[in-house]
């Protein structure tokens, strides 16, 4: 990325050379992003995140269809990341679209026969979360995807989490748009990619200039775009490495935690989950306190929502999984990534016991 903050500065859409180097450069990374995806480079839109690919999937595409044939109703499920389920909600009360949620299992999976039972022409997309960002649960994308394909609903998967653990072939999958993100993928912030397969149509959030073929105007974030192209082309180069190495490792978290802790269990599917990703809920405990406490010892981890504030609010994905408030209340993910190890592992599970105890009496001795 460097050269192109310091000296290859030019602005794609510019005539001269400065501006087609950059423009030449963004042009390869859209050639190698298309790779990974196994589509072509025209159906590839840089945005500022996954965030953002989310919103255009999910409003681009409503107004696109409503126009088109007048489907007013948006498909998705109770377990998406906010930046769909308040699409969709922003969709319905502000835009008089109707929200249909597909029901889903106790680890958060969505059924095709539950799909192929709700799916109907007057929808207007299908979105389905892929690999699950609080849980880790995996979907069925394709088999939902044939559904939708036969029905002739575009269908958007939010693929963010599972970018770099999961195959993205866009054809194997069998869908219309797919969200991916920089920061999820060892790449930079506030930079993302939309797929949005050739024979959709989608009403662009932004007016303005016609960058990215009108579905996106805006002058581009070239350092962010070459960055994020290389971390998705290593990323999806490692895919299977990395799984191999810490499959292991995660599987040795879900096995002894809830073993070694009172009142605690594993959220999400068992085995078809995101390859590094474990996930927790112990009752009677503040997640905040629990990542205090876990940072304070030398490891950085999440709660459900990533929420600083101490946002009372309940997960509202935990909520869908029926987990009453004293158990979602105190919920743990963890992602293992490239810089892990078996000791990582071991000095885990020698502090998080503790901890959890600690904070318990704690909390027994204040009330
Ligand atoms: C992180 C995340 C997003 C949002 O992506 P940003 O790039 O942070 O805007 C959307 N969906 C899922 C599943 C995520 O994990």
């Amino acid at each position: 990325m460097t050269p192109f903050l310091r000296q290859e500065y030019g602005n794609p859409s510019s005539v001269h050379q400065r501006g087609q180097q950059a423009e030449a450069a963004v042009a390869h990374a859209r050639a190698r992003v298309a790779d990974v995806l196994g589509c072509s480079p025209h159906e590839v839109i840089f945005t500022s995140g996954g965030t953002e690919s989310d919103n255009l999937a999910l409003r681009g595409t409503a107004f696109a269809e409503r126009d088109r044939r007048s489907a007013t109703h948006i498909l998705t499920t109770p377990v998406e990341h906010d930046a769909v389920l308040r699409t969709a909600d922003d969709l319905v009360t502000r835009f008089g679209f109707e929200l249909q949620l597909l029901p889903i299992d106790s680890y958060g999976m969505v059924s095709p026969s539950d799909l192929e039972r709700a799916i109907h022409p007057e929808i207007a997309l299908v979105s389905v979360i892929y690999g699950n960002n609080e849980i880790g649960t995996i979907n069925p994308i394709a088999e939902l995807g044939a559904i939708c394909m036969e029905k002739g609903i575009p269908f958007h998967v939010d693929a963010v989490q599972a970018a770099g653990h999961l195959p993205l072939n866009v054809q194997d999958l069998n869908v219309n748009l797919m969200s991916i993100s920089g920061h999820k993928i060892y790449g930079p912030k506030g930079i993302g990619v939309l797929y949005v397969s050739a024979d959709i149509e989608l009403v662009p959030l932004l007016t303005g200039g016609s960058q990215e073929f009108g579905t996106r105007p805006g002058t581009l974030n070239v350092p962010s775009i070459v960055g994020f192209a290389e971390a998705l082309r290593i990323a999806d180069l490692d895919r299977e490495a990395l799984a191999q190495r810490v499959q292991p490792l995660r599987d040795r978290l879900m096995q002894e935690i809830p073993h070694l802790i009172p009142d605690s269990r594993s959220v999400g599917h068992p085995t078809d989950r995101l390859p590094h990703h474990a996930s927790f809920v112990f009752r009677n405990i503040e997640s905040n306190q629990l990542l205090t406490g876990l940072d304070l010892a030398g490891f950085e981890c999440s709660s459900s929502s990533a929420c600083k504030t101490g946002d009372p609010e309940p997960s509202k994905v935990l909520q869908a999984l029926g987990l009453t408030p004293d158990w979602s209340s105190g919920s743990l993910r963890i992602s293992l990534g490239r810089a892990n190890s078996e000791q990582d592992i071991d000095n885990f599970l020698a502090v998080l016991p503790n901890l959890v105890e600690r904070l318990r009496s704690a909390e027994a001795m204040q009330a």
